[in-house]
């Protein structure tokens, strides 16, 4: 009956959250055991000019490959990582790799691009973020400008006179900042004229949706002139195909990154990667390198 099928749903919805606790605990102490043993790697997007082709920046992205599962996206450890905080390390790592790719790659003679690195919102509130990054750029060659931080609108949402301070502070330091995701988060427009950024990133949930609907075309074109109203840099995220490069440009976006022109990788494979495409044209860069 009604009452046995309920309390059937309550005993099926108890086992189902312990079950789900014990993945997450299972999950932590892998997350765990990875930065421990060094396994968490950065592998790099390239950002580029939409209509060359050649690459003005890269986005590092974080990766974790468990032994004997797979790859598991960011999407599902950052947020575990926020809760449990482990993100703190984590943030630490990532900006640590970055740091040591940028080295490398003034070892050789291949022209820099600023590298950008995801921050979570709880590496802005514990406050550590300038003071980390003040430590790196002293201990390397490293010239901030080469160096951009990625935060997203979701930043400021618990204490945003803390998170303005904190990116100021980052800043003043001569290092970039980039606002991701944008359109998706809660920055109202008042917000948005406050916060101490260098450049907008246009969300690819847009992009994606530009060429078929009015609506989302309408919402690039606009970001596009907010971008110029307020003098900031515009980059669009995840194209993937030439017609979306194409209008991307005709509404003024002039740079992009995206899996029509390379997906992210080791930072090996990136510097390979804007030697090969060095002098070339859109359509004529060579085919992307089939990693992850
Ligand atoms: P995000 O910062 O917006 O990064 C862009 C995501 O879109 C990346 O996913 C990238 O691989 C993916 N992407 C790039 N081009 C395309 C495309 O053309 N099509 C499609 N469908 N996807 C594309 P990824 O690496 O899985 O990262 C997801 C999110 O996880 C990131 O979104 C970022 O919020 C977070 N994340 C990644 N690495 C880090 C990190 O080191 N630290 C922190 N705090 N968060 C990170
Ligand atoms: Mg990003
Ligand atoms: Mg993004
Ligand atoms: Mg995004």
């Amino acid at each position: 009956d009604a009452r046995r099928a309920g309390h059937h749903r309550v005993a099926i919805h108890t086992e189902e959250s312990a079950a789900r606790r014990l993945a997450r605990q299972t999950q932590e102490r892998a997350l765990r055991k990875a930065i421990e043993t060094n396994t968490l790697a950065l592998h790099f997007q390239p950002k580029v000019d939409l209509q060359t082709g050649a690459v003005i920046g890269a986005e590092a992205l974080v990766r974790w490959h468990l032994e004997g599962t797979g790859d598991i996206p960011p999407a599902q450890f950052i947020p575990l990582a926020e809760e449990c905080g482990l993100i703190h390390r984590i943030g630490e790592i990532t900006l640590e790799k970055a740091f040591a790719a940028l080295a490398a790659w003034m070892e050789t003679d291949l022209p820099p691009v600023p590298v950008s690195v995801n921050v979570s919102a709880v590496q802005l509130d514990g406050r550590l973020l300038a003071a980390k990054l003040r430590d790196l750029l002293r201990a390397s060659t490293v010239p901030p400008e080469l160096v951009e931080i990625e935060v997203t609108e979701t930043a400021f949402a618990h204490d945003m006179e803390g998170a303005i301070a904190e990116l100021q502070a980052v800043r003043a330091m001569g290092v970039r900042i980039a606002l991701d995701d944008f359109g998706t988060g809660y920055a109202t427009l008042s917000l948005l004229q406050r916060l101490p950024i260098d450049t907008l990133k246009i969300d690819r949930s847009f992009v994606s949706d530009m060429i078929d609907s009015r609506s989302s075309e309408e919402i690039v074109r606009m970001v596009v002139a907010l971008a110029r109203a307020l003098g900031k840099d515009l980059v669009a995220e995840g194209v993937e195909t030439v017609e979306q490069s194409r209008r991307l440009v005709e509404l003024g976006c002039e740079a992009g990154q995206g899996w029509l022109y390379a997906r992210a990788m080791p930072v090996d494979a990136l510097m390979a990667f804007i030697e090969r495409n060095r002098g070339t044209v859109l359509g004529r860069a060579q085919p992307n390198t089939p990693q992850a």
